[in-house]
């Protein structure tokens, strides 16, 4: 018996070799009818045997590229139509609706195998793809995902690919970066005073690499400013350029054999390595390796990642072991996109340049993730992953949550789907501010998103909220920070009920006006009641005291010892001019400029300055990172701590530092100290959780905020919390950072009441 079905499917089918692929299966299952992209998806008539039919069906979703993500398929049984073979219809565009947009995509196996294939006519061509892989988000003009809504509008193709193009059996029909070397783009060397004649700019580069000179590569998402990884004066040099002198360079390694030389790489690691996405992973270094130690200096982890666009598989087939890769910009500005711009900005900073001609039409900088636990946890997400949506339990209105001021993102939501966008940085200078502005209408364009509320961060100071209140005519929401944080964590584990929230993180404001950091709720998605937090002390000098760690030193062993402080006997006070102490002392004494916190980050700094890890810091954690990385993972004492008890719960840490300064003075090793440290900051997370287990009978623990990207505490809180039989959940798909906030935000503003504390 002959029968129709039609198909509706939703998802991420577009510019993913999906038409070809549904054209195919049709064919051997001997079904007719045709197959079409809409703006909301893709749809589908096939008719012929019943058996067949049903078989097609299935395969839809068993047998999908591999790049699709299907969200849902609508099948409806409809009387034959007599369709004569199968077709592939032209698109239907609708101006209102939104597809998904596929994230950018690494090179696939097959198009590799033609890269280094000499008979191929791509061979070593840096920018072949087809549907599979490739640039996506990143050439995106506007939608239908079309070549002319792309920036390769301006490559008109050449006969044979436009034959591959228009090939519904081909691997590349439709896939809309299609290029070759006579017709697509091709890259040029450079140096400030122009183009260098040379046969191959892409062997001239790494030669030049290899003598030890800096070059500005343009990729998918930006440029990267990438030397020798193990050649310890180029990579010194750099660091010197960038004015970046501590903060970590990621790496580039050809393959796994290759990364195994410097690195411990386990199965999962390998299998985040990689991954379509192609994030850079953490990894933890092998003793004695070649990789200069400036690359990732007093830390036990280097960023590395695998190739993604051809041009890197062409660079790399050298005999370089690794290369630096690290964002091309001065400091924390938004990576450069441009050749002129390159030239403009790079310019001190680059000994020459590798540009190419297709443009870039949004930045979007690397993701880095590490695995934890045995699974993948997100610490940057960008390019790879996003603009694709995380797909909540619930539906949203449309809405714009503003983020946060370091490490941001914003998010756009929509149906179910939040559009977390990709890492937009800090949002510190007029640069990224423009960038973020930029950014925001070029996704509420992309997804048709016209918001009806914004959420942003209750911190009168951050450009996030400067750019919230300045939007008119529409409902402004106020989002406390920590809030945000744990309710980030909830959505992406469809947690929707009452649980302990723990947030510990830097810098958060408190709706009392205090900078909250370490801090004990019962939350859900509407509201919060703050039910503990570590005792406030001063924070002297305000933000100048999360770059001198060594003041909030101070400030803890002021309010242990109060006017006795400069009575102890501890290195710190010989390494720091005493003069500078007894400013800083006068300014907690006095109360100026001097803001309370519960700042768990804070703490962390003093107790890293205490014992002499860090006094300073030159980029953001640096003291807690530094402090982490020494733990010696053997010890298991912990230092005693009150909780005090009243209308909140107060976690006072005096006796903390009245044990370190004991075992200072009994020459205790750094390593025992700070493990004791640790041990005590998860000692008395847990015993928080076991009082507000008590008092609300919740056993769910939601864990968010950067502190607990410290992979050690994480890891004890974990197992402590469930040894007492607590459910513990924590951030894997977003960042458990400041980049995982906007998500809160905006689930957060999604509930009707407008902020922030019920009771
Ligand atoms: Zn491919
Ligand atoms: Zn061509």
């Amino acid at each position: 018996m002959k029968s129709r079905a039609r198909l509706f499917v939703k998802g991420i089918v577009q510019g993913v070799g999906f038409r070809p692929f549904i054209y195919g299966l049709a064919g051997s299952h001997s079904l007719n009818g045709w197959v079409l992209n809409s703006t909301e998806g893709v749809s589908i008539e096939v008719e012929g045997e019943k058996e067949s039919l049903d078989s097609f069906i299935e395969q839809v979703r068993v047998k999908a590229p591999p790049l699709a993500v299907i969200d849902s398929i609508d099948v409806e049984y409809l009387s034959p139509q007599n369709y004569d073979g199968f077709v592939i219809r032209h698109s239907k565009g609708d101006k209102d609706k939104y597809v998904k947009i596929s994230p950018d995509i690494s090179l696939c196996d097959d198009c590799l195998a033609e890269l280094f294939d000499p008979a191929d006519r791509r061979y070593r061509y840096p920018f072949i793809n087809c549907t599979n892989c490739g640039p996506r988000f990143t050439i995106i003009k506007d939608i239908p995902y079309d070549r002319e809504n792309t920036t390769m509008q301006s490559f008109r193709m050449c006969p044979l690919c436009q034959a591959e193009y228009e090939d519904p059996t081909n691997r590349r029909f439709h896939a809309q970066p299609n290029a070759c070397p006579v017709c697509g783009p091709s890259v040029v060397l450079e140096d400030l005073n122009g183009k260098i004649e040379c046969d191959d700019p892409i062997n001239k580069a790494i030669e030049l690499m290899v003598e030890g000179k800096i070059v500005a590569i343009k990729g998918i998402g930006g440029f990267h400013l990438a030397c020798d990884a193990s050649n310890d004066t180029a990579v010194k040099i750099l660091r010197e350029r960038k004015r970046r002198t501590f903060k970590p360079f990621a790496i580039m390694s050809n393959n796994l054999e290759r990364i195994k030389e410097y690195c411990i790489v386990s199965d999962e690691e390998n299998k985040l390595l990689q991954c379509i996405q192609r994030p850079i992973v953490l990894l933890k270094k092998l003793c004695g390796n070649l990789i200069s130690e400036s690359v990732a200096p007093n830390n036990n982890y280097i960023g590395v990642m695998l190739p993604y666009s051809p041009l890197h598989y062409v660079l790399l087939d050298s005999p370089l072991l690794a290369l630096v890769m690290t964002s091309g910009n001065i400091s924390e500005e938004p990576i450069v996109v441009g050749n002129d711009e390159a030239k403009r900005r790079l310019s001190d900073l680059a000994d020459y340049f590798l540009f190419h001609n297709r443009d870039i039409q949004m930045r979007c900088d690397d993701s880095v993730a590490k695995v934890w636990n045995g699974h993948q946890v997100m610490l940057r997400r960008s390019r790879g992953y996003a603009p694709h949506s995380v797909d909540l339990d619930f539906s949203m209105k449309e809405i714009l949550a503003c983020g946060g001021e370091l490490k941001n993102t914003f998010c756009l939501t929509k149906d179910n789907h939040a559009f977390i966008s990709h890492h937009i940085g800090d949002l510190q200078n007029i640069e990224a501010y423009k960038y973020y502005q930029d950014s925001i209408e070029y996704y509420k364009k992309l997804f048709r998103i016209k918001p009806e509320a914004i959420a942003y961060d209750l911190h009168p100071d951050y450009l996030s909220t400067r750019y919230a209140l300045e939007q008119s005519d529409i409902k402004l929401v106020g989002v406390q920070h920590h809030h945000a944080h744990v309710v980030s964590c909830m959505a992406v584990n469809g947690l929707n009920e009452k649980v302990i929230g723990v947030a510990c993180d830097g810098t958060g404001y408190g709706t009392d006006g205090a900078i909250w950091g370490c801090e004990f709720m019962i939350a859900d998605q509407a509201g919060f009641q703050r039910r503990g937090h570590l005792k406030y002390v001063a924070l002297p000098g305000g933000d100048m005291s999360t770059k001198e760690t060594y003041r909030m030193a101070v400030s803890y062993l002021y309010s242990v010892y109060g006017n006795k402080l400069f009575d102890i006997n501890i290195p710190l006070f010989k390494r720091i001019n005493h003069k500078k102490l007894a400013f800083i002392k006068s300014m907690i004494e006095k109360g100026v400029n001097a803001p309370l916190t519960s700042s768990c980050g804070r703490l962390f700094d003093a107790v890293s300055s205490l014992i002499g890890v860090r006094d300073d810091v030159t980029y953001e954690a640096q003291a807690a990172i530094e402090l982490e990385m020494i733990t010696d993972s053997g010890v298991t004492d912990v230092y005693s701590y009150n909780i005090i008890t009243g209308d909140e719960y107060i976690i006072d840490v005096g006796e903390v530092f009245r044990g370190i300064v004991f075992d200072l003075n009994h020459e205790v090793p750094k390593g025992v100290i700070s493990a004791k440290f640790h041990n005590t900051v998860a000692d008395f997370i847990v015993s928080m959780c076991e009082k507000l287990r008590i008092e609300n009978d919740i056993k769910k623990v939601v864990l968010s905020g950067g502190t607990f990207q410290n992979t050690y505490l994480i890891t004890e809180v974990t197992r402590r919390l469930t040894e007492k039989e607590f459910i513990t959940y924590f951030h894997k798909r977003i960042p458990t950072n400041d980049g995982g906030l906007s998500l809160g935000q905006a689930v957060i503003s999604n509930r009707t009441k407008i902020i922030s504390c019920f009771s």
